[in-house]
């Protein structure tokens, strides 16, 4: 039987991100300040993401990121009100490994567990941090790419990728280019400062069907072009940012018109690149909105963005038990009830 405990200084939900590369442990209050948000990034020695590796790089640091959020939060685990994980979407064995710690925890403490949605996370701590209250959101990171906004109850998808995202789509154009992750330089940033140095448009796919788009097309051409060696790698960068980002800009504009909301929010990792964010602004501005990119630290994957979405499900009673508390790889965000939007 779980209690409730609530400190002298208030409550606090730990969240855990462990869906993709990055393990991260972020702790919020339930009146929405971070008091931490610690991260370690699995870099591959080559190639993507090996979802094993990814695995047993986040059981290995797991132990350490706990510290250094607790230490940082300036709180003990017995001040904790319940513990929030990324359920889902992701790779099943980071999201298994998060979910384990997660439920350890838990259980140790006799606290409930919180499943969360990792993009309705996406989407939350980006309305904390920025104030947006009822945007079209587009969410663009290393696996998911989509416009949603709120209606009847749910987060709703307006258009998707029909197959990569676009972090993935720059990320693989990056490495084909003989590019290195580095920490605390992602292969998006480094195609970002490579495209400044560009500026000769490469006629390239650009492919919006519907309200979805297909990105990947634009990466097989995009390679082709690079191994042709007619093109300086400066301006391949540019032109696939300008085809890419002008795709996704085309979606969420067309949203933007059909619910007619006021407000556009930049969300993910890609969030952190200048020219999606000032393709977004224009479009913004077109239809009277405001324009909201969430903070960098925020962007991309991490347990912050959990710690919040937990407090938010948790003061509506929504708690996971821990033997149903399955990862849920293809866990869609229009599948999520959000109770706590009006
Ligand atoms: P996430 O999946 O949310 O952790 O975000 C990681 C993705 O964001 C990777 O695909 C990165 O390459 C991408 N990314 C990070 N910084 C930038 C940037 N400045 N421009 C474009 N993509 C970026
Ligand atoms: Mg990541």
């Amino acid at each position: 039987m779980s209690k409730i405990r609530k400190s002298e200084s208030g409550s606090y939900c730990l969240g855990i991100e462990s869906s993709a590369d990055d393990f991260g442990i972020g702790i919020a209050s339930f009146n929405g300040e971070i008091l931490a948000n610690q991260s370690d990034c699995y870099i591959p020695t080559e190639g993507g993401i090996h979802p094993r590796e990814a695995a047993r790089h986040h059981a290995e640091t797991a132990d350490k990121v706990l510290r250094q959020a607790l230490n940082k939060a300036g709180i003990k685990p017995s001040d904790l009100t319940c513990i929030a994980f990324s359920q889902g979407p992701g790779l099943g064995p980071c999201l298994r490994t998060g979910a384990t710690v997660a439920r350890a925890l838990a259980s140790y403490l006799q606290i409930p567990l919180v499943g969360v949605n990792h993009s309705v996370a996406h989407i939350e701590i980006g309305k904390l941090k920025t104030g947006a209250k009822d945007p079209v959101t587009l969410y663009a990171s290393g696996g998911n790419t989509m416009v949603t906004a709120y209606e009847s109850g749910r987060y709703r998808v307006f258009g998707e990728t029909l197959d990569i995202a676009l972090g993935n789509c720059l990320d693989v154009f990056a490495r084909e280019a003989g590019l290195k992750h580095k920490q605390g330089v992602p292969l998006g940033a480094a195609v970002e400062q490579l495209a400044a140095g560009g500026g000769r448009l490469v006629s390239l796919p650009y492919v919006v069907k519907g309200m979805d788009l297909s990105l990947s097309g634009l990466l097989t051409a995009a390679t082709a072009q690079l191994h042709g060696g007619n093109c300086s790698l400066e301006d391949l960068c540019y032109s696939l940012q300008e085809h890419a980002f002008s795709m996704v800009s085309e979606v969420t504009e067309r949203a933007l018109a059909h619910t007619e909301k006021k407000e556009v929010l930049l969300t993910g990792g890609v969030a952190a690149n200048k020219r999606l964010q000032s393709m977004l602004n224009v479009i913004a501005e077109e239809h009277a909105a405001k324009f909201s990119v969430v903070p960098l630290q925020y962007a991309t994957d991490n347990g912050a963005m959990i710690a919040w979405t937990g407090v938010l499900a948790f003061q509506h009673g929504l708690t996971t038990p821990i033997d149903t508390s399955y990862v849920r790889l293809r866990w869609r965000v229009d599948k999520v009830d959000v109770p706590w939007i009006r």
